[in-house]
């Protein structure tokens, strides 16, 4: 079958699975256990020029097309086997250098963006807070308008890279400014009153450092702000587009190797004198696999071809972190019951790679806020059609001059439309 990336293509994520398979795979599960994140790895993925493949040259990157960074990602994924430095990976690229470059200030990027995409720096990107997830207007982070600047007070929880970053992007509500309130600042996390907590103790992704930032009256310039003040949401919701189709990418480069094990496995291991790959409940378990990572890459391509032109992919956003999420989950699942026994040892990569998908599920939103955001889009949609339908409707009749009679035809709204 027609490969959907190009020689060149090709031959980058051979280069960037290399790269995982030697200098990230080994070290995986014991980063998993010990709750370590090694930032000697990310300078040398920063030297391997990943972090910027498809970003301006004018900041270090290599100014390459989103396909060529995708194919990157997913040959990178399918290597590591890794979703701690995957996670750290989509919420720096994805989140921090994508808000960055669209919506921060010449002066922002060319402070920010060369030492992230070298991978010298960390970088987080900051909205949760213990009382406050989906929710994301409900945050109660502050920020009060002084002479020379802003004062920040209040804590952001469950963020990525957060124990280790050098540079946050965070979210709060400027006081006395109206209803748009939420503002996006951009600091480093060395300025006075910015606390840094210990990595959690979580289920999964514990090769990515996941903590608390706790602001107490940290003093911020107005050049901090990113996008102005009340403009927090759309650098949010456009970082959020990234992270989806990011996500997307890493899962499906995550679970290619893991449906050729399963395939080998199925061929090697023998139950009542066959292979257990003659038994269509195991074939089965291992299509679904294959159908679902090129459903994924077929939904992924549009979303990216989409994002290239500027046109809306929130739903296509949404729908490739829904498939994602869930395929990885059950792909792992299946590896596990398919492997018996053996598949069930800490020894193995699938337990990790299980555990780890839990976290996907709310890591850039909930399966559930997917579903609203696709509902709320296909909704407006239907709207609009409506409103196409009857305008043309309308149309139709003045072509044929025969308004005046219709007109009397028409309910009320229609009539004063006419009018
Ligand atoms: C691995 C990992 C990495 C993360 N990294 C970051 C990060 O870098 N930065 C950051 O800011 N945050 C990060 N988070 C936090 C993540 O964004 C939140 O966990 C997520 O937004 C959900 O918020 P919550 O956990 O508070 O759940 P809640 O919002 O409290 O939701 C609880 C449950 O209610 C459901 N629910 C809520 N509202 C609705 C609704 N309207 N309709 C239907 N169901 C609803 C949710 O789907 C969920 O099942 C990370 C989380 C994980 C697990």
């Amino acid at each position: 079958m027609k490969s959907v990336w190009n020689e060149q293509q090709q031959e980058i994520r051979d280069f960037y699975e290399r790269i995982a398979l030697e200098r990230v795979r080994p070290s995986a599960a014991e980063r998993d256990a010990n709750l370590t994140f090694d930032r000697q790895i990310w300078r040398d993925l920063g030297d391997s020029g990943l972090f910027g493949l498809h970003m301006p040259e004018e900041f270090g990157g290599r100014g390459l097309g989103l396909r060529e960074f995708a194919a990157a990602l997913e040959g990178f994924a399918r290597g590591c086997q890794d979703m701690g430095i995957l996670v750290s990976f989509v919420a720096q690229v994805g989140l921090v250098q994508a808000g960055l470059l669209s919506y921060g200030s010449d002066e922002q990027k060319q402070r920010w963006l060369p030492g992230l995409i070298r991978g010298e720096l960390l970088g987080s990107l900051a909205i949760t807070e213990q009382g406050c997830g989906s929710d994301v207007r409900s945050m109660k982070l502050s920020a009060t308008q002084e002479l020379n600047g802003f004062c920040i007070n209040g804590q952001k929880w469950n963020i990525t890279n957060a124990p280790q970053a050098d540079v946050v992007m965070t979210f709060a509500h400027v006081q006395d400014v109206g209803d748009k309130s939420v503002t996006c600042f951009i600091t480093g996390t060395d300025v006075p009153g910015l606390e840094r907590s210990e990595p959690f103790e979580l289920l999964g992704n514990r090769g990515t450092p996941i903590g608390a930032f706790n602001f107490n009256n940290v003093q911020l310039p107005e050049s901090a702000v990113v996008g102005g003040v009340g403009g927090g949401l759309n650098v949010l919701y456009f970082a959020f587009l990234v992270e989806r189709v990011l996500t997307g990418l890493v899962i499906t480069g995550c679970m290619e190797p893991l449906m050729e094990d399963c395939l080998r496995y199925s061929q090697e291991r023998m139950a009542f004198g066959r292979p257990i790959g003659d038994n269509q409940y195991i074939q089965g378990q291992i299509v679904d696999m294959y159908c679902q990572i090129e459903v994924l890459r077929s939904v992924l391509l549009r979303a990216m071809d989409s994002m290239e032109e500027g046109a809306d992919c929130s739903s296509l956003a949404s729908l490739v972190k829904m498939i994602a999420t869930e395929s990885l989950h059950e792909a792992c699942i299946n590896a596990i019951r398919i492997h018996g026994n053996s598949g069930y040892r800490r020894d193995k990569y699938f337990e990790r790679l299980l555990r780890d998908s839990i976290g996907v599920f709310f890591a850039g939103g909930t399966i559930e806020i997917h579903k609203h955001v696709i509902w709320t889009n296909l909704l407006d949609s239907f709207r609009k059609g409506q409103r196409n339908r009857d305008d043309l409707n309308l149309g139709v009749y003045r072509a044929s001059g025969a308004v005046a009679q219709a007109a009397t035809a028409f309910s009320k709204p229609a009539q004063e439309a006419l009018a």
